[in-house]
């Protein structure tokens, strides 16, 4: 990692994990000729690999997960009911068998014997195939969980930085909408926007607005670690956090931090440590009220946010 320009993220970390622990072939094709052209990989090198080769949880993703899971079932299933007729016919078998005992019949015994004989290692050969049939099929179906899993959480997660994105932000505030209680709990609302960002693309580039973003993102990471708490990329550059079973108080703390880290935050040349450029970020919080639904919840902790931009930004504001 530190041969190439990429930053140290969770998501340069994912994809060098990959790569190194070897479990996705395709990303360490694409990596292997990357390094065989000299090409070092820089932060779009990172997110277009990691796009392409880790999070490719779309619809066309989700397809192939679940016509593999369909194949896999029938063929298990093809398997179970050829050895559920081979145990029919076996049963069939072994009355013979009985009914030659019973009547001590010897002629009848010898050829039902042997027919007996026959039928058990028919059986246990389909019986063998079956299990090892099964067998494989719990690993592929284990494969096949974690690879839907991993689509499905990680639809849910912003490459750039690691946090929720939008959508994984909106089902979590639907859930929070459809499990509040009346049980006195408060839960808090936070949006975060990063103060005067164009003027940081404009001087820095977008690149380095990039790296503003991604450092963001692992601020809001260590400092948003309560139970149940947590920060989302809600656009651009701005941030959101959700804080249920969090009294005000305890939300405006929670912000407060995240605003005086950021603040501390000094962006450096990689090279020289020069500190390139320093952000502020301004906040809106408010606790969700009873007849909530989210967009007035939004709402109302974006206007805390524009108030606090108004006031002269670098500052945290609540909606009473
Ligand atoms: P304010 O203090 O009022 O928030 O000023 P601002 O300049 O931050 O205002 P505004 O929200 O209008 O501008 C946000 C800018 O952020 C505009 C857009 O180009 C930039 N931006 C949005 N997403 C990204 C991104 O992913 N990367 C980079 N580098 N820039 C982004
Ligand atoms: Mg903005
Ligand atoms: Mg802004």
């Amino acid at each position: 990692m530190g041969k190439h320009k990429a930053a140290f993220n969770p998501v340069t970390f994912t994809l060098w994990y990959e790569y190194v622990a070897g479990i996705n072939p395709a990303l360490s094709a694409a990596i292997d000729a990357l390094l065989k052209d000299h090409k070092g990989l820089d932060d779009p090198a990172v997110i277009a690999l990691y796009q392409k080769h880790i999070a490719p949880a779309d619809e066309a993703v989700m397809a192939q997960i679940s016509g593999e899971m369909e194949r896999l079932l029938a063929s298990v299933a093809q398997s179970a009911s050829q050895t559920g007729n081979q145990a029919g016919a076996f049963g069939d078998q072994l009355n013979g068998l009985n009914k030659a005992l019973a009547s001590r019949d010897v002629e009848q015994l010898k050829p039902r014997l042997t027919e007996v004989m026959a039928g058990t290692a028919e059986m246990k050969s389909s019986v063998e195939a079956l299990q090892q049939k099964v067998s494989i099929s719990q690993e592929e179906i284990n494969r096949l969980r974690s690879d839907l899993e991993r689509a499905t959480s990680e639809a849910l997660l912003c490459p750039m930085t690691g946090i929720l994105n939008r959508r994984g932000f909106e089902k979590k505030i639907e859930s929070l909408l459809s499990q509040r209680t009346a049980d006195g709990h408060s839960h808090c609302l936070v949006m975060l926007d990063i103060d005067h960002f164009k003027k940081v693309n404009d001087t820095h580039g977008h690149l380095m607005g990039d790296r503003v973003i991604q450092a963001l993102g692992e601020i809001l990471r260590s400092a948003v670690t309560g139970a149940n708490h947590s920060a989302a990329r809600y656009g651009g550059e701005e941030f959101a956090l959700l804080l249920p079973q969090t009294s005000l108080d305890k939300s405006i703390e929670l912000a407060e931090t995240v605003r005086n880290r950021t603040k501390a935050m000094k962006i450096r040349n990689r090279t020289t440590q020069e500190v390139l450029l320093t952000v502020t970020i301004s906040g809106g919080v408010t606790a969700l009220k009873p007849d909530d639904d989210a967009a007035s919840l939004i709402s109302r902790a974006d206007a805390a946010l524009y108030a606090a931009k108004n006031s002269g930004r670098d500052r945290v504001v609540t909606h009473a």
